[in-house]
């Protein structure tokens, strides 16, 4: 069975040393009335908690652990304007006139959250220089070509680079060719995300912490939260409720859970790099990923470590530090970096769709949850926080992204965890009969 609240590290030193402080923790006592009840304190509840702040609305958030404990402090820090399925898929799924609207505006997505870090003067070393998405092979070339030309014919500034452009940008010769997609960034997710609960809080949220939910119900009209890590009877009534607990959610709602995979994800940073090192590393400090299946990112930090994630164990409990599978992806891709130390690995949970879609539920009336964002969350859980926050207000799915979908737990998910590990076992024989055909030799 997943246990996907068993984080054994803390989100990883590397962040929160360059985070602002946490913001204030107010402890529940009593039983206070609010509008709107936010359960859980990542991008999803603490976007929702800070737009209904901001309209003037009462809004407590309720966090199991910390701000940031759950995938938020734990992200790679890509802000993409892309789901996990391109836009032919996201058409085909949602229809042209809702599909249209989706892919409009997760490519805002970038847009909303760069502003939020304006506005609220967010101190997360946000990058705007754009992402690189490296073509492992020609299927990924082709992939990444078609991309580039759907987003040219409606301006955007998104680019093909070519042999030495590519190794340039990259600062590799391992690919021939990469899309730059200029829209995007990367930032340090713990720190956006305690940045964005310290403005909620600044514009009248308020935020508990360390006070898990452990039941929520209907009486008299109103929805009674009973939280509180004592088991005593603390907790509070709310005219609406937001679920923002993603892969982290647990048994609070039946088939919640369930209605989603969660999946490990792994990151590792390395020691500080000498000077010419890290400057021949990603010049442009945009973030890279490529074409693989299992490959994740690199990218270069302000303070000179190098950060990457990795393919590992995809369940069960979190694993030891195992440094040998990022290093030799590394090598692979700089050979300059001769003997790496690394310094901090961590691990955190990604949720999962079968659709691979963001999912948006109305649970009860005036009782929503919005997960599932397959590994693109910072900006797409940005934006369903400020949606949740628009449907607690009274807005319907018209004006909205993301529309109404059914909850619908999987039957099969008690065998998630061999099913995924078996799918990543395959993915990863591909990817080395990939590498072995069509990337040079090292
Ligand atoms: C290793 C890793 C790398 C990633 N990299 C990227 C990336 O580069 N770019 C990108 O866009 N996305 C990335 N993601 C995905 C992104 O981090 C998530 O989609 C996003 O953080 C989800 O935010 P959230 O607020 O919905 O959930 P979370 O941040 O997981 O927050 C859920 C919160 O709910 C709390 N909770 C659960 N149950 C309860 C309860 N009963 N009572 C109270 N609180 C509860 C948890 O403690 C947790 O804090 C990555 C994820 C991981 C794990």
């Amino acid at each position: 069975m997943y246990a996907p609240s068993s984080d054994v590290r803390d989100p990883p030193s590397v962040y929160a040393q360059a985070a602002p402080p946490a913001p204030v923790a107010v402890p529940l006592t009593g039983r206070p009335h609010v509008g709107v009840a936010v359960i859980g304190a990542g991008f999803t509840g603490i976007s929702a908690a800070l737009h209904l702040a901001e309209a003037g609305v009462s809004v407590a958030v309720l966090e199991a652990k910390e701000v940031g404990s759950g995938a938020s402090g734990r992200a790679f820090g890509q802000v993409v304007p892309y789901l996990k399925i391109g836009h032919r898929q996201i058409l085909r799924h949602y229809g042209p006139e809702r599909g249209a609207r989706v892919i409009d505006a997760i490519a805002a997505g970038p847009d909303l959250v760069f502003e939020l870090i304006a506005r609220h003067g967010i101190e997360c070393w946000p990058v705007r220089t754009g992402l690189i998405f490296a073509a492992h092979a020609p299927a990924g070339r082709r992939d990444l070509e078609s991309r580039t030309a759907y987003w040219q014919d409606r301006c955007a500034p998104v680019e093909m680079l070519e042999g030495a452009a590519c190794a340039e940008a990259v600062g590799s010769s391992l690919y021939a060719a990469a899309s730059l997609d200029r829209r995007g960034g990367n930032l340090n997710p713990f720190a956006y995300v305690r940045g964005l609960a310290r403005a909620a809080v600044a514009a009248g949220a308020v935020i508990h912490t360390r006070t898990p939910v452990r039941g929520i119900s209907r009486r008299d009209g109103r929805w009674v939260v009973d939280a509180g890590a004592n088991g005593g009877a603390e907790g509070l009534t709310a005219d609406a409720v937001l679920l923002a607990t993603n892969a982290y959610t647990d048994d609070l709602w039946p088939g919640l859970r369930e209605s989603v995979v969660p999946v490990r994800g792994h990151g590792f940073v390395s020691a500080p790099l000498s000077d010419n090192v890290r400057h021949s590393i990603l010049p442009g400090r945009q973030s890279l990923t490529d074409t693989r299946r299992l490959f994740s990112g690199v990218r270069m930090l302000p303070n000179g470590r190098l950060h990457g994630s990795a393919f590992g164990p995809t369940s069960g409990p979190e694993p030891a530090a195992d440094f040998r599978r990022v290093d030799g992806r590394m090598r692979q891709l700089y050979p300059q970096l001769g003997a790496v130390q690394w310094d901090e690995t961590w691990t955190g949970w990604v949720a999962m769709t079968t659709d691979h879609v963001p999912r948006v539920h109305e649970l009860a009336p005036g009782l929503w949850a919005g997960l599932g964002y397959n590994g693109r969350g910072i900006a797409a859980a940005t934006l369903m926080g400020r949606e949740l926050a628009a449907r607690a207000r009274g807005a319907g799915d018209d004006t909205l992204t993301f529309p109404l979908v059914p909850m619908r737990p999987q039957p099969w998910y008690r065998a998630a965890p061999f099913m995924v590990g078996a799918l990543a076992r395959w993915y990863r024989v591909r990817d080395v009969v990939d590498e072995l055909r069509f990337l040079p030799k090292r």
